[in-house]
């Protein structure tokens, strides 16, 4: 197949204020395209000057001008243009997310189309925050107000650019708050398109800032600001505890969503096509660049041999390609640093037990950071494969004798993002589903996510929740009013 024509190499700004403007410094960085390791943009490379100049925008914005002014209403009409302009630059979009991260062109489709169902929902809920009355006395009315947090800052990862830029700002402006967002240095691209549309959408200067570069500087600018009211990190668990720690010292609010270790757990009497599908799905959709990643492979003693067996073969079947090809199944991993990551783990796997399929780098390709979809079985729980977060396309296998057995070692890891279970026994499946100490649970399934249902992890995946009305609910602050309706004198004194 020919290869398609290259877009030209553009420059991206920050975008502060409404306006694109260099980093302070004149310097940019390149962005690449996994597949072929070659650059496809440069991007400002941002300082601490570029950071402040966008906070204090943000500040502005939310303090006086047209965003204080505006109702829910408007705020709802808003998110729905930028839906809109979402939904007509689809494809572009897709391609764009696409050749920018190695994911397959189906699955980029799949994410923007996400992007814009993001924008339409909290364009719906925009108008239907409201606060509670209060049973106080006769003669006095006690009721809250949901007020914006203020300036939100929002540092998300590449795995998933536009998406998780939307699950942060959608959310953001429906509350009223105004926001600095900081993508991922691999990933900025189509954000910057997403910020071209911004001002005929109708978001007044200021409300919306992008402003790029490495995380040490921008990210950790940004969660140091004192004008930024709040910080919304995705990422690695690593960072989060760097973001805890800076905030503490202006005392913001945080919200993590961070990595999983999640386990899938397979029984003996689950459906056996869909179950070894799901394994599959778990953990290789997205190169295994999931934070949800199922990549415990939990599976009862009765079918081990034979599951493991199937997984593999199924495995064989996984097309690895070029991301922009229709029938990819796998593109590269986003990046030479997650390609020299996750072939650490790959040796490190083979020591710790045995390898069923993959462990390398397929042979077809000469560029690009791909990796085999890869399988270990007999892993004990204990083994680094089983307890750090690879995030890549890397299943460890391990084998369990019974369901307390299965809880015990699902539940025996520092992390609590998601888990799933596999059967047909409805007892047994809530059983679990109680049991699993994780914020995200699925039965008989792996991965399907929606904006209407909360997204979020317990233990060292994070606190807060995005997505539904819990993820509104973070940009939200709750004022109490008491009004006296006795106008006779304390008397007190
Ligand atoms: P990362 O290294 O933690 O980076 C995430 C973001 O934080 C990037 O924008 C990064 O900037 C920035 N950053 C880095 N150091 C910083 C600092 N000191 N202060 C402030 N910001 C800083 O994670 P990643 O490797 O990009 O993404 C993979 C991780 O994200 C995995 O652990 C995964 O599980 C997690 N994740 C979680 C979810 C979820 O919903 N729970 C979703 C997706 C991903 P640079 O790009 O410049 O490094
Ligand atoms: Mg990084």
């Amino acid at each position: 197949m020919s290869s398609p024509a290259k877009p030209a190499v553009k420059t991206y700004q920050n975008y502060i204020n409404g306006q694109w403007v260099p980093a302070a410094n004149g310097e940019t960085f390149p962005v690449y395209d996994p597949s072929t390791e070659e650059v496809i943009a440069h991007v400002a490379s941002s300082s601490a000057a570029d950071v402040d100049k966008a906070a204090k925008a943000a500040r502005a914005a939310f303090d006086s001008g047209a965003w204080p002014a505006t109702t829910a209403q408007d705020r709802g009409r808003i998110l729905f243009k930028i839906a809109g302009k979402i939904r007509q630059n689809l494809p572009m979009l897709a391609e764009l997310e696409c050749r920018n991260t190695g994911k397959p062109i189906v699955e980029a489709e799949y994410d923007i189309g996400d992007v814009a169902t993001c924008f339409e929902y909290y364009g719906g809920l925009a108008n239907k925050v409201t606060g509670n009355v209060m049973p106080v006395p006769a003669n006095a009315l006690s009721f809250t107000l949901r007020e914006p947090v203020g300036v939100a800052g929002q540092i998300i990862p590449w795995n998933y650019p536009l998406l998780m830029a939307a699950w942060k700002l959608a959310p953001a402006i429906a509350a009223g708050c105004t926001c600095v967002l900081k993508p991922a240095e691999q990933t900025p691209l189509t954000a910057m398109e997403f910020a071209s549309w911004l001002e005929e959408a109708g978001v007044p200067p200021g409300v919306v800032n992008i402003v790029n570069g490495a995380g040490e500087i921008s990210g950790a600018a940004l969660v140091a600001h004192p004008q930024v009211d709040k910080i919304a990190f995705t990422g690695s668990a690593a960072v989060g505890k760097l973001i805890v720690k800076s905030a503490a010292d202006t005392l913001k609010r945080v919200t993590l969503e961070l990595g999983g270790k999640s386990p899938n757990i397979f029984f003996a009497d689950a459906d056996w096509e869909a179950a070894v599908d799901g394994a599959l799905f778990g953990v290789f959709i997205n190169q295994g660049e999931v934070c949800s990643a199922g990549s415990r492979v939990l599976v009862e003693k009765k079918i081990y041999p034979k599951f493991v067996e199937a997984m593999t073969e199924k495995a064989k079947r996984i097309k690895l390609g070029p991301p922009l090809e229709r029938d990819t199944k796998m593109g590269p991993l986003v990046s030479k640093e997650q390609y020299d990551r996750v072939s650490t783990y790959l040796e490190v796997g083979k020591k710790e037990a045995k390898t069923a399929i993959g462990g390398g780098r397929p042979k077809t390709f000469e560029k690009g950071y791909y990796v085999e979809p890869t399988i270990f079985y007999d892993v004990d729980n204990s083994a680094r494969i089983a307890r750090e977060e690879i995030f890549g396309p890397v299943a460890s296998v391990i084998p369990f004798e019974h369901e307390a057995d299965a809880i015990r070692i699902a539940n025996d890891t520092p992390y609590g993002l998601a888990g799933a279970v596999w059967t047909r026994d409805i007892y047994k499946a809530f059983r679990i589903v109680k049991s699993m100490r994780a914020g995200i649970i699925w039965v008989n399934h792996m991965q399907p996510t929606y904006v209407e249902a909360p997204w979020g992890g317990y233990k060292q995946s994070g606190f807060g929740r995005e997505l539904g009305p819990w993820g509104l609910e973070e940009y939200l602050e709750t004022k109490q009013v008491f009004v006296n309706l006795d106008e006779t004198p304390i008397g007190w004194y």
